[in-house]
């Protein structure tokens, strides 16, 4: 059980003007956060985020189907497909034709930044066991140094049916980054961390005795733990994660910090919003896909066909011709859910000063004039007013004028398919680090609007 500091809290002796923020988190609001929690650190990859959104799905009654195979979808049925391992679309379908109420889609993104092992990562460096590792996406490299870090991802083994995948993970701390020490790099707190990516990244896995070949103690290692001899791996996909499990801080326990909270906390609010409303006269539709860090465009990505593959598919099976398709992408609404920035008080200069968003003080809609996040006006007043009914605030977010403006899956899945999207998302601090942190309150905020949005007959 992860300590609740609210419950240690004793409050200090403040000068008599001055009180900490009153921040009634409900216990609803507590076990919201503390599923989060859970649910990240059940997904240590993007593999395992898809395993843990198909166990909840399937818990409350959602049918896998297979992309391979025809479908058959009844009115109010609940289904998934998983492509690829790593990105899953679920959807509910509505019991009144697409073509009259259009799709509402959450969509968010499975994968985060970091380090992920390279296929020949094995090797021997002065009788250490190195791994040697790519960046994937844009971690900041240094969070990554002196962490409990560890495996988890995909293996593909030989099987008697051919091949077969498997999830791997271990799960204590595995591997470590070490710092040089500050006697030997002196000017680190003037210059910052520079890791040099091809020659300071591997990690450090063991000592190595001379004889033994690091490539054979690596796989034995795998494939010891993945139960099959080490001649039947035939792959791995394995990506580096902090085994640190979530925790909350401050002195209300008003903040969590764990790894993944981008994007695995937008997975999980769409997912709730899914999960706990029930079938309407429209389909509702959660998208999960994997490479939005790197850029998304991959047969699984928000930029391949997987979506409109899905949507598609459901318009057929509610016998929509290709113009009432269309007519259904028309009446269409995506939201785009994705982590948004937080203001950072020892920072000030890097944010816009009238559009700062703060750390529990609601889910924030992300606006940008060159289409870096796919907001319109019109998506823009219907999160608004969804926020309204859904009683939580609501803020707006835009990237300082003066800096290159990150970008998620809204503006491609909303040109790709000519969907009506809203960018949104829970502030959060350290963006890409190894540990990051966001507000307690905003979580449960953002699956409450998320519920509105599914729920609602009519969108406003
Ligand atoms: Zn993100």
């Amino acid at each position: 059980m992860r300590p609740l500091l609210q419950c240690a809290f004793t409050p200090p002796s403040l000068e008599p003007n001055f009180s900490l923020k009153t921040m009634n988190i409900s216990p609803e609001q507590r076990d919201h956060a503390h599923n989060l929690l859970d649910f990240i650190d059940a997904s240590p990859s993007p593999w395992h985020a898809v395993a843990s959104l198909e166990r909840r799905l399937e818990k409350h009654g959602y049918a896998p189907l297979a992309e391979s195979e025809a479908w058959t979808l009844e009115p109010g049925g609940k289904y998934y497909a998983v492509r690829g391992g790593s990105s899953l679309i679920a959807f509910r379908v509505g019991h009144d034709s697409p073509a009259e109420c259009g799709f509402r889609i959450v969509g968010a993104h499975t994968d985060s930044p970091g380090l992920r092992l390279k296929p020949k990562a094995p090797h021997a460096a002065e009788g250490m066991l190195r791994l040697g590792v790519e960046v994937y996406g844009g971690p900041i490299l240094a969070t990554f140094t002196d962490r409990d870090l560890s495996l988890a991802g995909r293996v593909h083994l030989r099987a008697e049916s051919g091949l077969a995948a498997r999830l791997l993970r271990f799960e204590q701390p595995l591997l470590r980054l070490p710092n040089l020490a500050i006697h030997m790099n002196r000017t680190v707190n003037e210059e910052g961390l520079k890791l040099n990516k091809q020659t300071e990244l591997p990690l450090l896995l063991a000592g190595l005795e001379e004889a033994i070949e690091p490539k054979d103690a690596f796989l034995n290692l795998l494939a010891e733990r993945a139960g099959c001899a080490p001649g039947d791996l035939l792959s791995f996909e394995l990506n580096v994660y902090d085994t640190q499990p979530g925790s909350f801080w401050g002195p209300r326990g008003e903040f969590v910090a764990d790894g993944q909270i981008d994007n695995l906390s937008s997975c999980h609010a769409g997912l709730a919003g899914l999960l706990e409303t029930e079938a309407g006269g429209h389909t509702a539709v959660a998208a999960f896909f994997d490479h939005e860090e790197v850029g998304s465009e991959s047969h699984k990505g928000a930029d391949g066909s997987f979506l409109g593959d899905v949507l598609e598919r459901i318009a057929h099976a509610a016998g929509l011709e290709p113009p009432a398709y269309k007519q259904a992408l028309a009446r269409s609404f995506l939201v785009s859910a994705d982590a948004a920035h937080a203001h950072h008080p020892n920072f000030p200069q890097a944010y816009e000063p009238l559009h700062a968003v703060k750390v529990n003080g609601g889910p924030a809609v992300k606006i940008n004039a060159n289409q870096r996040y796919a907001t319109d006006g019109l998506a823009e007043a219907r999160f608004l007013a969804l926020c309204e009914q859904a009683g939580v605030p609501c803020q707006t977010y835009v990237h300082r004028t003066d800096l290159g403006c990150g970008s998620t899956i809204g503006p491609l899945t909303s040109a790709r398919l000519g969907l009506s999207t809203v960018d949104c998302g829970c502030p959060m601090w350290a963006m890409h680090s190894a540990r990051e942190s966001a507000g307690v309150l905003d979580q449960s905020w953002f699956a409450a609007v998320l519920k509105v949005f599914f729920a609602a007959e009519t969108l406003p």
